[in-house]
């Protein structure tokens, strides 16, 4: 619904007739249930040297839809403060979507494990999107077609050019297309903070935005009657969304550098060993360089933790660049031989969005204003005093 992921057209666009690497079909053959996924996540952490799940964690964790009654099933990871109860909510479907989800989830419960000792005020991450990075830095590794192979997901694959360009291009349709949407998220939510969106403008400022930054527009004209941005659980929940842009980026330099330490990627060989093919599994130097970044939480401005695992005190996209180089320039190269136009050029005979309304606004609320504060100051000392959770993107 919001373009945030590309990765469901691929069957559209696959340059190449090769087999997929969607082991979902594999998982639903092996008669995968979500214990055994999570099993699979938690192996991965152990084999850098990391802390296995608690046995809390396995008897507290929601792994699967409950059959008696609703819950919110948003995936959400829960530190719940006594340094023993780390679990996560997960209404997890077998297949290989969940399977990524899982490895997130549990990159948050790994990272509160290990900042436990801290006093409570450090027990967060280095910022906001180290949080959101952990477990998508694990998945890099886990979702390779070697490391599938490897763990009896995936019987066999092709290691040739073809093969390889399908794979980064399906990578690229999770994590590039992500950028733009991870971007405006919070740019739509700062200028309605700022006055610069009001009410009267909420929904086509947002398309706006859409088109400008993801190249995308509604399937049917929208109006300000309609309020799409309220789709998003992060919206409607006030959650903050800047971490995952955030975690976008620093995840492929915590990948690049640890792949280094792994030995798994070398720059001076990127045709031999080159970064998109790297599996960080079972380095123990790997895990150990991470765990020391973990362990920290907040206590250190995050350019310090940061520095730790990669020697760079910046954020840097430059890792994306080396992770995806050979599908940029086989892109580079389909784009000449097609002439491609790139990027996209706004219709204005046919605009997304019209400011206009219909229905009546501003009188519909009933609400006391003295008893909105209140109730606003409820909920704020609520939150601060709160356990620390976090979700999935
Ligand atoms: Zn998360």
């Amino acid at each position: 619904m919001w373009s945030q992921s590309w990765v469901n057209i691929m069957d559209i666009v696959k340059p190449y007739n090769k087999s997929s690497i969607d082991v979902t079909e594999k998982m639903v053959e092996k008669g995968m249930q979500p214990v055994d996924m999570a099993k699979i996540a938690e192996e991965f952490f152990v084999s850098l040297g990391l802390t296995a799940m608690p046995s809390e964690f396995w008897s507290g964790s929601v792994l699967e839809k409950p059959k008696d009654r609703e819950i919110i099933c948003h995936a959400s990871a829960w530190d719940m403060c006594n340094g023993k109860d780390f679990w996560i909510k997960q209404c997890t479907r077998v297949n290989m979507e969940d399977l990524v989800t899982l490895h997130h989830e549990m990159g948050h419960t790994q990272y509160q494990m290990q900042y436990k000792n801290q006093p409570k005020i450090f027990r967060d991450g280095a910022n906001p999107g180290f949080h959101e990075a952990i477990g998508d830095l694990m998945a890099l590794s886990v979702q390779t077609p070697h490391h599938l192979h490897g763990i009896g997901l995936l019987d066999q694959f092709e290691e040739d050019e073809e093969a390889e360009i399908n794979y980064l291009l399906s990578m690229a349709l999770e994590k590039i297309a992500f950028l733009p949407f991870g971007y405006l998220m919070d740019l739509w939510r700062w200028n309605v903070y700022k006055n610069k969106t009001n009410p009267d403008t909420y929904n086509c400022d947002w398309w706006d935005l859409r088109e400008q930054y993801q190249g995308v527009s509604p399937p049917e004209v929208r109006t300000e009657d309609d309020f799409d941005p309220g789709s998003k659980f992060h919206i409607t929940t006030n959650s903050p969304y800047i971490q995952y842009f955030v975690s976008s980026i620093v995840q492929f330099q915590f990948h690049q550098a640890l792949c280094i330490t792994a030995d798994q990627f070398d720059p001076a060989n990127r045709v031999g060993k080159p970064l998109h093919k790297c599996d960080i599994y079972r380095s123990h130097a790997a895990g150990e360089k991470l765990a020391k970044m973990l362990q920290l939480g907040s206590s250190k401005p995050w350019p310090e933790a940061l520095e730790i695992v990669t020697g760079k005190r910046q954020l840097d996209a430059s890792a994306i660049l080396d992770y995806f180089h050979p599908l940029i320039v086989w892109l580079e190269k389909e784009n000449n031989k097609t002439k491609e136009h790139i990027g996209w050029v706004r219709d204005k005979s046919h605009p997304p969005c019209l400011r206009t309304k219909t229905k009546k606004s501003g009188s519909q609320s009933n609400s006391n204003p003295s008893i909105t504060f209140i109730l606003g100051v409820f909920l704020c000392a609520v939150s601060l005093t709160k356990l620390d959770f976090f979700l999935v993107n």
